[in-house]
């Protein structure tokens, strides 16, 4: 019952995530005016606005117009609820479950707008960066370990340090930028939210599966073609955090024999 909850849950908020992706990129309010199709401009009743039901009942098109209204807004709400129900199943009812879905939604924001933009808002990282210290407080006090903090900040250090690192290493060597900011900035807010082991996992996986994304790129005969590097970052932390755990256990074994 509580998995059905918190995939509805998901839904909902990820209903609002589609508010966000579309307008904080154009710098508009995420409170007003209320929705409104993007075509017509007819402002949307409640019932044109419930999450994945109305588009299939409306059969993906504006009740007033008639534009075709593109399937991602429902995907962005499946993707959240899936997000929210594996946390709830790996997390269960507690802090760490709060702490990881409102990191899932942060990430899932920061996905979409790098791919429509080639764009990581600042504005999204730092309240990224302020939840994420606010729950790593809550766990020290709620456990009474002033680890949770050192362990997080120490993370996030390391990870805004390498990819800093990298950034303007690549600018030294190849007079180009390979990174954008955005990305150092970036890994320093997954940081918070992972520890040292998985910021490490994190880059190393983020990397192999961008080195694919450019191989395929380039059998397309489309290298030159630059692509954002957030989404690979944001789908290595999400495998970190069900993951990696078990990979570094499993890769420490292995090598010790
Ligand atoms: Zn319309």
């Amino acid at each position: 019952m509580t998995i059905l909850f918190t995939l509805l849950f998901g839904i909902i908020i990820g209903s609002f995530l589609n508010v966000c992706i579309y307008r904080i990129p154009k710098g508009e309010s995420i409170v007003f005016p209320g929705s409104h199709c993007t075509n017509c401009n007819h402002p949307l009743s409640s019932l044109d606005l419930i999450p994945v039901i109305s588009f299939l009942i409306l059969k993906g098109k504006c009740r007033y117009c008639g534009q075709k209204i593109s399937s991602r807004y429902m995907l962005i709400e499946l993707l959240t609820g899936v997000l929210f129900g594996a946390v709830y199943l790996r997390f269960g009812v507690s802090l760490e479950a709060a702490m990881y879905m409102a990191f899932s939604a942060v990430l899932v924001v920061l996905t979409m707008i790098d791919l429509d933009h080639m764009l990581l808002p600042t504005r999204i990282i730092l309240f990224g960066v302020g939840v994420g210290l606010f729950f790593r407080m809550l766990q020290a006090v709620i456990y009474k370990d002033m680890m949770f903090i050192g362990d997080s900040v120490l993370a996030a250090l390391l990870g805004y340090g390498f990819f800093w690192g990298m950034f303007y290493g690549v600018k030294i060597l190849f007079k180009r930028e390979g990174l954008g900011f955005g990305d150092v900035r970036l890994m320093g807010m997954l940081g918070l939210y992972l520890s040292i082991p998985l910021v490490l996992f994190t880059i190393f996986v983020s990397s192999i599966l961008a080195s694919i994304y450019g191989i395929v790129l380039c059998y397309r005969k489309k290298a030159s073609e630059p692509f954002p590097f957030g989404p690979f970052l944001n789908m290595a932390a999400i495998i970190a955090l069900f993951y990696g755990d078990k990979v570094i256990v499993w890769y420490l074994g292995f090598i010790s024999f």
